[in-house]
């Protein structure tokens, strides 16, 4: 932004300079990125209550990205189960956490996973850990649902996966824009659940019984 005057090297204003500046960007620490990002917002990162705030907000940001460490295909593998069950098998109200790629701001909320069997299930503790794996990375919420849902369909191949996701947006609540929107409900569904509507009804009804989550 703006032009650059007369070979001016140093824009930082009354802030300590580091004993060693980094000589580029990608030379520089996520902690020097973090400290300069202070000083950018009208901060003084040398003020007690902000001298480890890099740290803490390095550690913080690789806690909510550490799903691209994860390969969600691989979580699954070890948990497949062989069964003759062929009712929906439907897992709600799993909490979930995320980042939105736009703002990288928290949206949160609600996810129901549910499928019919076709000769496989998967163990019920993976599902929260499958959406976990996508969910901490930057998303949106259309793409974390389908994700979820192509997974599993691609995992063990059922006669269908619904996956439904409520989750409200800081980045929208916060901002003080469409709050009436602030909260969003999007769908994805497979197979039987796309192709039968008596099937996805099941679905959305069992979702609604008794979730009194103030959604
Ligand atoms: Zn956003």
């Amino acid at each position: 932004m703006g032009k650059s005057s007369n070979g001016k090297t140093n824009s930082r204003k009354g802030s300590v300079k580091p004993a060693s500046e980094p000589v580029s960007l990608t030379e520089a620490s996520t902690e020097e990125l973090l400290r300069e990002l202070l000083v950018r917002l009208g901060e003084d990162p040398e003020r007690e209550g902000l001298l480890r705030t890099p740290e803490r907000v390095e550690h913080a940001l690789q806690y909510l990205t550490k799903g691209y460490q994860e390969d969600p295909e691989e979580l699954l593998k070890g948990a497949l189960f062989t069964v003759s069950y062929d009712e929906m098998v439907i897992v709600k109200d799993v909490e979930m956490f995320s980042l939105c790629e736009h703002h990288m701001l928290p949206f949160f909320g609600k996810v129901h996973v549910a499928y019919i069997p076709k000769g496989k299930v998967i163990g019920l503790s993976k599902i929260p850990r499958l959406i976990d794996a996508f969910a901490r990375r930057l998303q949106v919420q259309e793409r974390l649902t389908t994700q979820i849902a192509e997974c599993i369909q691609s995992a063990i191949n059922p006669e269908g996966v619904g996956v439904v996701i409520e989750a409200r947006h800081l980045c929208m609540m916060m901002r003080g824009v469409e709050k009436q929107h602030s909260s969003a409900v999007t769908s994805s569904m497979l197979g039987s659940f796309r192709d039968q509507q008596q099937t996805r009804e099941e679905f959305l009804s069992l979702i609604r019984q008794k979730s009194g989550n103030g959604f």
